[in-house]
């Protein structure tokens, strides 16, 4: 059985309800199906219904006012506060402000309202706290709304009551709760999940600052011992430093003492030294007038072709630079020659001859005796030992005091002899020096087999000079510990004093005086 509308009968309650819910429903009012969850009628005078309703199909609710010429509603906002609720707590309840689908009929899509605050009115969001007003324009809408209130007048006077009984009141606050019930465990819920996930935050946050820190720590720590282990090394290489230098510079002292005490020393034997000149002058008129009484032979070329050079220390050759005619002749005149360069004092060299050939052994003494008649040198006490390396190898003497000799010959023991004397003088060396450096300032340092046929090492340099040999010139080292003017003085001193008398005078000179030591 279908019930029909009876205009003149008084409406119930519920009657009520849905007559508004329809008003509130339409298209120019909130235009999606509605619940009707309270009303109040209003007065008689007062031409107004109040009340809240909720969307069919969410759970949202608004309060609403309805008047002759239309609809009021707004967001219905539990109080909340004393919980502290954010706003942004509401960004889901607040979002179903914001769309709509109209319930059949022409559909209605309403623009969204991203602003978690705002919710729709009509084709404007608007914020949750201001209300929404829908006035009926057409005919249609006024007439329904005309309707509702002759509907309302008529529940008004059904009802003997003027306003809310406490009953109703209870009923309502009842009511209330219950909308409470709809909107807040949701939010409670959602809010005691944020608070969870922020107290989780915060302590993960702590967590990491936590391990950050002690990172860090560890990072500096580590740092710091890289740091101390650094500087330590470096006081350490400081020190080290420091006592190199130390020691560098007090041998550099003890050198430049002893160099100024052989600086006096050569000082105090000047006298001497110029003396020794002019003897070595006379002797060296002596020794060409030795040669002049060998014949009359063309004289010897100043500078001689390198070929010639590189054989010039063998006896045989004397004939090139003299012009003798036999080799006995030859002999004799270098005998006396060699007498003329002898010391009036010789200096006796204490030897350790190892040689085991008995023949051998004592060639090598007649050698180490011929040196000695050719030097006078106070205090050349130590031992010079002579060894026997392969025969044809080339001789050579260590600083330790020993000669390596890799032939009889007594030039060539003459020769390193004389490196041995200059190693253990070192006046003798220091004037060797000086002798050196003056003959060879300005000159340039090339290499021996670029100035010579025989066959030097790539390492081997001289100072060309006016050496009648280059390899005189030979460079030792930047500070010359080692020289072979010496050496090759005294050798050519032995093998033809004519020679060198005659093409190196001043050389000549120098060697007859750096011998003789005694006073
Ligand atoms: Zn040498």
């Amino acid at each position: 059985m279908v019930q029909s509308f009876a205009p003149n009968m008084a409406p119930s309650e519920a009657q009520m309800r849905l007559a508004i819910g329809q008003i509130l429903s339409m298209s120019f009012a909130y235009n999606a199906p509605v619940i009707v969850l309270d009303f109040d009628p209003g007065t008689l005078e007062n031409e107004k219904i109040t009340g809240r309703f909720k969307d069919l199909t969410r759970s949202r609710v608004f309060s609403f006012e309805i008047n002759r010429k239309s609809v009021v509603y707004k967001p219905f906002t539990p109080r909340i506060d004393s919980r502290g609720v954010d706003l942004k707590n509401w960004e889901d309840f607040s979002a179903g402000y914001s769309y709509r689908i109209d319930a059949g009929g022409a559909k209605r899509e309403k623009a969204q309202c991203v602003k978690p605050t705002s919710y729709n009115c009509g084709s404007i969001c608007i914020n949750i706290k201001k209300s929404c007003r829908a006035n009926a324009q057409d005919d249609f809408s006024q007439e329904r709304l005309f309707k509702l209130n002759e509907l309302r007048a008529k529940y008004l006077r059904r009802s003997t009551k003027p306003g809310i009984l406490p009953e109703e009141e209870k009923e309502f606050l009842k009511k209330a709760d219950e909308l409470k019930k709809i909107t807040e465990p949701l939010l409670i819920k959602e809010w005691e999940e944020v608070q969870r996930k922020r107290e989780e935050y915060e302590v993960k946050k702590s967590e990491k600052q936590k391990q950050v820190m002690l990172e860090e720590q560890e990072r500096l720590k580590k740092a710091n011992e890289v740091d101390e282990k650094f500087r330590t090394i470096s006081e350490q290489l400081r020190i080290k430093a420091d006592q190199i230098r130390a020691k560098w510079e007090k041998e550099r002292k003890e050198k430049e003492a002893k160099d100024a005490e052989l600086d006096i020393l050569l000082e105090q034997r000047k006298g001497r030294r110029d003396a020794l000149m002019i003897e070595a002058q006379g002797k060296r008129a002596q020794l060409l007038k030795l040669q002049e009484d060998l014949n009359n032979s063309p004289p010897v070329p100043r500078f001689l072709p390198k070929k010639v050079i590189a054989q010039f220390l063998t006896n045989e050759n004397i004939e090139y630079y003299t012009g003798a005619k036999t080799n006995e002749r030859i002999k004799a005149i270098l005998q006396e020659a060699r007498k003329l360069i002898y010391v009036d004092n010789p200096t006796k060299i204490n030897t350790n001859n190892t040689v085991l050939d008995k023949k051998r052994k004592k060639e090598y003494q007649d050698g180490i005796e011929e040196l000695s008649r050719m030097i006078e040198i106070p205090g050349l006490t130590s031992t010079l030992s002579i060894r026997e390396i392969k025969q044809g190898q080339r001789s050579c003497c260590w600083q330790t005091g020993t000669i390596d000799m890799g032939t009889t010959e007594k030039a060539t023991l003459i020769h390193e002899a004389g490196h041995w004397i200059e190693d253990r003088s070192p006046l003798i060396h220091k004037e060797v020096l000086n002798f050196y450096n003056r003959r060879t300032a300005g000159e340039e340092i090339v290499k021996l087999k670029d100035v010579h046929p025989l066959n030097y090492e790539d390492y081997e340099v001289t100072k060309v000079d006016k050496w009648i040999h280059p390899y005189i010139g030979k460079v030792y080292g930047s500070n010359m510990y080692n020289t072979e003017v010496l050496s090759m003085g005294l050798e050519l001193m032995h093998r033809n004093p004519i020679y060198l008398a005659k093409n190196d005078p001043e050389m000549f000179d120098f060697i007859y005086s750096v011998v003789r030591q005694g006073n």
